[in-house]
């Protein structure tokens, strides 16, 4: 049995992955400090005598005995991570400054979750982990973007020069049940107007792409990179190579739902990415083959079934 700290474990992926680490016999501290989680994620696990709530915020210290953590606090949505955005890059910075200084006391290995955003709106396609990026460092998803480089780069100087254990893995646009009816992000939007019969907001042309992982996927991926051999520290790619336009997702999620609803375009926001898709070649070497499993309509599906039960 491990002990592991899960930070932004009551949010939509930190809550999936709670569960998972304890149905496979874990002790779980989840660490959030409710900006965007909330108690309703993990209800269901609060009587388990294994698993320990606490509200904290981890731009500040932190500390317990543990073997793993996995360093998800931070919003993911646009809309969530610009509404402060100098709260979200002290998330990011200072939160990982404090948990790879607790993994570094108690000799912790470390997974932080970044992001495909540290690749921007992409120049090379697909995006490989060499790829250094096309980002923004002033623009209004910067905050989010450098501060997930920062981290990466903390983990990286940490690793090096405190020899702490560390896994980076860059996660690609994901979706799944327990994703907030108002979290902003594209899955859970199109699908909550879809279900109302409301007009489906679609930014720009629609014709940017992104490629959609199912969270079951995310956190068998996640659980894997952090069990791996200590020598393979990442950065890696998880994330689901099949490349949607955005136009597609919204007439899949229609035709899903059987939904009335009309598509009604809007501007598209300031620096949104064209393109995305991940090759997760180095995943699939490193991680005994994992490649995802769940393809979008059988995710998009039981993310439905998800809202229509909310
Ligand atoms: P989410 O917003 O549902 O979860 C983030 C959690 O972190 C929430 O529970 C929130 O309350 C908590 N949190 C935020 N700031 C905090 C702070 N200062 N202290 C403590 N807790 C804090 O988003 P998610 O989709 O579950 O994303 C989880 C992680 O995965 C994030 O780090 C995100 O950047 C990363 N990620 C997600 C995606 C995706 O598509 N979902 C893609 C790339 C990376
Ligand atoms: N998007 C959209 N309508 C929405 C929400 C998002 O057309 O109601 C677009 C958005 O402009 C982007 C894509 O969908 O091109 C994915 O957006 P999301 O916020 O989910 O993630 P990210 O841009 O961070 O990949």
């Amino acid at each position: 049995m491990k002990r592991i700290l899960v930070t932004g474990g009551a949010g939509f992926i930190g809550s999936h992955l709670c569960e998972r680490l304890l149905n496979e016999g874990n002790e779980v501290i989840c660490l959030d400090n409710f900006f965007t989680g909330s108690k309703q994620n993990i209800r269901h696990l609060l009587g388990n005598p294994y698993f320990e709530l606490v509200r904290h915020d981890v731009t500040e210290s932190y500390y317990a005995e543990i073997d793993q953590i996995y360093n998800l606090a931070c919003p993911a949505s646009p809309v969530h991570y610009q509404y402060n955005p100098i709260k979200t890059i002290k998330t990011s910075v200072m939160g990982a400054i404090n948990m790879l200084g607790l993994a570094k006391r108690v000799k912790a290995t470390i997974l932080q979750a970044s992001t495909s955003e540290v690749y921007g709106d992409p120049q090379v396609h697909p995006q490989t982990e060499d790829y250094w990026g096309h980002v923004n460092p002033i623009g209004i998803r910067s905050c989010y973007d450098e501060g997930k480089r920062c981290a990466e780069t903390l983990c990286m100087d940490y690793h090096n020069q405190n020899k702490v254990a560390i896994k980076i893995i860059r996660i690609f646009n994901t979706y799944g049940p327990r994703m907030h009816p108002n979290d902003g992000r594209v899955v859970s939007n199109f699908i909550v107007q879809a279900l109302k019969n409301e007009p489906i907001t679609m930014y720009g042309d629609g014709s940017q792409t992104r490629s959609f992982q199912y969270v079951d996927d995310l956190v068998e991926g996640m659980m894997r990179m952090m069990n791996s051999r200590p020598d393979f520290i990442g950065p890696v790619n998880i994330g689901n190579p099949n490349e949607f336009t955005i136009l597609q997702l919204a007439q899949k999620v229609i035709e899903l739902t059987g939904s009335q609803s009309k598509i009604e375009f809007k501007p598209l926001p300031q620096d949104d990415p064209m393109q995305r898709r991940p090759n997760i070649a180095k995943a699939m070497e490193n991680l005994n083959g994992w490649q995802p499993t769940i393809q979008l309509e059988e995710g998009l599906m039981k993310t439905i079934e998800y809202f229509k039960g909310i």
